[in-house]
């Protein structure tokens, strides 16, 4: 990687990978980058978080899956995660009446984790950091960036610009990529973006006497057909509890009496759990957050260009699939890369073909879980059919 003023004068021996974004997808392909030779720069937008005071992000914590863990191996990090995540077995369905049926996520043994999502973050960006040829950029924040000479142009927080050139460059800056709007000028780049009309908002659940408030190996869920809760286990034996609820619905509750109202009418049993006072307190911290579906075809640019995670597929969070999916495009191109001998121009074409049709069936799946876990889950059906799979 080359400043603008150098870059004649320096001789190219390995190829230089910009990632740019150093979230949960450009932490770990940093690593599969490092871990194959090349020269790694990450270049992150936020300062270093973990020495910040404030981390910013979307969800508190997420659910890691197979997927994800497949390719936490793939770098040596899989047993590290797993060991700070709280297995879950099953989903947990509360009824109205603080009825609690258990449906299993698979066969016995099966489980997905909740883990924490600074720490995975941390962790990866402290991974990444171990290989000699990876460096990390903070305070950078990628402005634009020029598709035929592949020049980057980054701010930093006081305002002075650096001009960076790689021989490529991997867009995983997440569901607003700054990367792809180089994408959307050119022709026969198909794009669709989908707000959905709910919007989720976090509120802790504490430990009771030290001890978690509800069952930990659950994935909690409150299925209200129009809206939903559901609740994931961390570390600290609190509980984050996520409630989905259509923008104007969470508009129409506008004082704490409301706020405590609403849950007796729809999640009666978390009151005392979440607390009176934390509730009437919390639901106004934050405005509920937008979520967003994003396909778009093809993810790359000649040899020079590629996108993942986010960046190429933001999907709503209802299949927990968003990480796995990103972490699944690591080992799809290292697979690639491997296949084709790390030929640039023959693996970024080969990347698009395999990995579109898959990303985008997980979006869809993701949108149909939407409705699946706020309201098919309340069907006798559903809990009949999931009972006889399960034996
Ligand atoms: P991000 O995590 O968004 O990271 C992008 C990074 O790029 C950030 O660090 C950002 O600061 C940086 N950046 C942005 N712009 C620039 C720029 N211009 N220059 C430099 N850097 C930039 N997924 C699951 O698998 N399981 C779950 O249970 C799950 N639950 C979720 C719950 C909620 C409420 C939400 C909203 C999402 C959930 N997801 C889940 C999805 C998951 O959060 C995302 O898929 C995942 O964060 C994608 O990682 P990413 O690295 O591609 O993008």
């Amino acid at each position: 990687l080359s400043t603008m003023e150098d870059s004649s004068s320096k001789p190219a021996k390995k190829k230089v990978v910009a990632v740019v974004g150093g979230g949960l997808v450009g932490a770990l392909n940093a690593c599969f980058f490092a871990k194959r030779g090349f020269d790694v720069e990450v270049f992150e937008t936020r300062e270093d978080i973990r020495t910040a005071k404030i981390v910013k992000g979307r969800s508190i914590n997420l659910a890691l899956s197979h997927r994800g863990r497949s390719a936490l191996k793939h770098v040596g990090m899989e047993e590290k995660i797993v060991s700070q995540g709280i297995p879950m077995h099953a989903r947990m369905i509360h009824s109205l009446t603080g009825k609690q049926s258990p449906i299993p996520y698979g066969k016995k043994g099966q489980y997905i984790l909740s883990v924490d999502r600074a720490n995975l973050n941390k962790e990866l960006l402290s991974a990444a950091e171990t290989y000699p040829n990876t460096k990390l950029n903070f305070d950078h924040k990628l402005q634009d960036w020029n598709a035929e000479t592949g020049i980057m142009t980054f701010v930093r927080s006081d305002g002075t610009k650096a001009n960076i050139e790689a021989d490529l460059i991997v867009g995983c800056d997440g569901a607003f990529s700054a990367i792809r709007k180089q994408f959307l000028r050119r022709s026969r780049f198909n794009y669709s973006q989908t707000y959905i009309p709910h919007g989720y908002m976090e509120l802790t659940m504490p430990p009771i006497n030290g001890e978690f408030a509800m069952k930990p190996n659950y994935l909690h869920i409150w299925p209200r057909n129009k809206f939903m809760m559901i609740a994931l286990p961390n570390l600290d034996k609190t509980f984050t509890c996520t409630l989905f609820m259509p923008f104007e619905e969470f508009e129409k509750i506008t004082t704490g009496d409301e706020v405590i109202t609403f849950f007796q009418t729809y999640f009666p049993d978390a009151i005392p759990l979440i607390g009176v006072d934390a509730l009437k307190r919390d639901y106004f911290r934050l405005p509920a957050q937008a979520m967003v579906s994003v396909k778009c075809s093809p993810y790359h640019i000649g040899d020079k260009c590629v996108l993942m995670g986010d960046a190429a597929h933001a999907v709503v969070p209802f299949y927990g699939q968003g990480m796995n999916a990103g972490f699944e495009d690591c080992i799809v191109f290292d697979e690639v890369m491997n296949q084709f001998n790390e030929d640039l121009s023959a693996v970024l074409p080969e990347y698009t073909r395999v990995r579109v049709p898959d990303d985008h069936a997980i979006a869809d799946l993701a949108m149909y879980n939407y409705v699946e876990m706020r309201a098919h889950v309340n069907s006798k059906w559903f809990l009949f059919r999931k009972h006889v799979d399960n034996i």
